[in-house]
């Protein structure tokens, strides 16, 4: 499980991978330009985290 987020949500993936999985997730910024495009999964902002749990 991929989520892509901005800072103000980054706090809210953590918690739902943790709830999901019962494992700590892996916080990266996002570098790759096709990540870079992406918007948040939780509002309109462009997503500058991306927490999965790989
Ligand atoms: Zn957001």
């Amino acid at each position: 499980m991929k989520i892509i987020c901005c800072k103000e949500h980054a706090e809210l993936a953590i918690d739902i991978i943790v709830d999901e999985f019962e494992t700590a997730p892996v916080v990266e910024l996002l570098t790759e330009k096709d990540e870079l495009s992406t918007t948040c999964e939780y509002c309109n902002e462009a997503g500058v985290y991306k927490v999965s749990n790989i």
